[in-house]
């Protein structure tokens, strides 16, 4: 009886390209060290479960709605998004309803930083104006003292 019970998961050794165990530290052919390469696997399985996790949770639904609740110094698709989570939040399920509430804070929060932006950006150019204008030349007049060589 040859038969074996347990086959482990075969992978190269990144020296010698000899196959060796999924489990083992160091290789059988070269002797190698493949702890780190090991790590490197289980980073990426577990990087890769994760992206996927996180893309399932951003995909299902809502990305709309995140990404017009985060425009910036827009006050029009945060309040669309906080109208739409409202909807939802109402005939959606208790994740749902907690996601919506999110949003809607965050859209709140993006509707006052944007109008508070837009009147410290009027007041920012009326101010830089009434500063300059002083300072300015007057419309037309030449620059006086130009160099002479
Ligand atoms: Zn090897």
């Amino acid at each position: 009886m040859t038969q074996p019970a347990q086959r482990p998961s075969l992978r190269r050794c990144p020296s010698c390209g000899a196959a060796v165990s999924d489990t083992a530290m160091s290789c059988n052919t070269c002797g190698g060290v493949l702890a780190i390469d090991t790590l490197f696997m289980r980073l990426r399985q577990e990087g890769s479960f994760f992206t996927q996790r996180l893309r399932s949770v951003i995909v299902e639904k809502n990305l709309t709605l995140w990404i017009l609740a985060l425009i910036p110094l827009l006050i029009l698709p945060p309040v669309l998004a906080a109208i739409l989570s409202l909807r939802a939040a109402r005939e959606g399920t208790e994740t749902e309803r907690s996601t919506a509430f999110w949003i809607i804070g965050i859209a709140l929060c993006n509707i006052i930083l944007s109008v508070l932006a837009w009147r410290w950006l009027s007041q920012m150019s009326y101010g830089v104006g009434t500063l300059l204008a002083p300072v300015l030349p007057p419309h037309g007049s030449a620059v006086p003292g130009a160099q002479h060589i």
